[in-house]
């Protein structure tokens, strides 16, 4: 691996460069090693830092606002590079799509929506993290999904040339996009319905005082931990298994949601991954299923 090309490239952008950057102080779960190198780019350097990643074979990982992320305790190999100083946002001049760089905050995207009578984004009202982020894993409630919204992805290749791609081609799934391994999403389109700002915001409003009543955020999580199963909600498997209150070390199954496991202090990645175990075991002796990791694992 040849880090000096990188070293001299982040030198002459002025891109912020950290080593051994605890990631937990970049997931909402605060759990995480550190990471070799940190880096925080804007929009113009992506292309040539791709470029010069693959050049120097170095493995690099792309992170929003690290929420629906467990990384190891002993770190992530390589670079990690944060979109938060990519994150402007627009309205289009007939005011009917927003243009969205990946780091921009959701919220701050359907803020924007609200304000501008822009309807479409509503369900996604206190899904925490970035747009890109969102894109990338399809984030999705009350029966709204982020692909509903997609009209076109900006997405950088790991070649670094860039592609617009429609929504059709990112291949959109529950809770997941079908993007190559190592590409980036550096802004997207998106297309909403105008509507009457004041309804738009008192069905923002009653999505968030429900998912208030219902979840506990404002606890240390990384949302849902495991998949819903076909038409039947992951939580509920796991309460009606009896896993509400379950834990290891600081990290316990919360008595609100049984699928948001909350960091209660210092709980650890191995904590968390032995309470997955234990929790996947219970709701597969109870009902023979198998569930899936929603939250996406990262690290040595
Ligand atoms: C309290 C709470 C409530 C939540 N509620 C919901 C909910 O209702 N519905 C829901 O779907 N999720 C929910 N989540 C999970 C999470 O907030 C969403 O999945 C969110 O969209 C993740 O965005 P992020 O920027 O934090 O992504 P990150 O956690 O930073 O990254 C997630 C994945 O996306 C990839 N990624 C991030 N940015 C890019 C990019 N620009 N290009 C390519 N790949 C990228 C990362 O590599 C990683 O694999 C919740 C989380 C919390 C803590």
């Amino acid at each position: 691996m040849n880090y000096e090309l990188l070293r001299e490239f982040c030198i002459s952008r002025g891109i912020e460069v950290r080593l051994d950057e605890p990631m937990s102080m970049h997931t909402s779960l605060r759990i995480g090693g550190p990471a070799d190198i940190a880096l925080f780019p804007d929009e113009s350097s992506f292309p040539e830092l791709i470029r010069i990643l693959a050049a120097g074979r170095i493995p690099y990982i792309v992170i929003g606002g690290g929420t629906n992320i467990l990384v190891k305790d002993q770190g992530i190999d390589g670079v990690v590079i944060f979109t938060s100083k990519m994150n402007s946002i627009a309205l289009n001049a007939q005011r009917s799509t927003l243009n969205a760089e990946a780091g921009c905050s959701l919220q701050k995207a359907l803020n924007l929506c609200v304000e501008n009578g822009l309807s479409g984004m509503e369900g996604l009202a206190g899904i925490p993290g970035s747009t890109g982020g969102a894109i990338a894993g399809n984030a999705g409630s009350f029966g709204c999904e982020m692909k509903d919204v997609i009209k076109s992805v900006n997405l950088l290749m790991p070649d670094g040339m860039i592609k617009e791609l429609s929504a059709d081609d990112m291949g959109f799934q529950y809770r997941s996009a079908k993007i190559p391994f190592g590409s980036i999403i550096l802004s997207a389109v998106l297309l909403l319905k105008k509507d009457e700002p004041f309804e738009i915001k008192k069905r923002v409003a009653n999505f968030i005082n429900e998912k208030k009543s219902k979840q506990p955020v404002s606890k240390a999580s990384a949302g849902c931990v495991f998949k819903n199963h076909k038409d039947t909600a992951a939580g509920k498997l796991m309460d009606e298994a009896g896993c509400k209150g379950m834990r290891v070390g600081d990290i316990e199954v919360s008595a609100v949601h049984a699928n948001f496991f909350v960091n209660t202090g210092n709980g650890t990645c191995d904590d968390f991954l032995r309470l997955m175990d234990m929790v996947g075991s219970k709701v597969k002796e109870k009902f023979g299923i198998i569930l899936e990791p929603e939250i996406r694992i990262m690290g040595k």
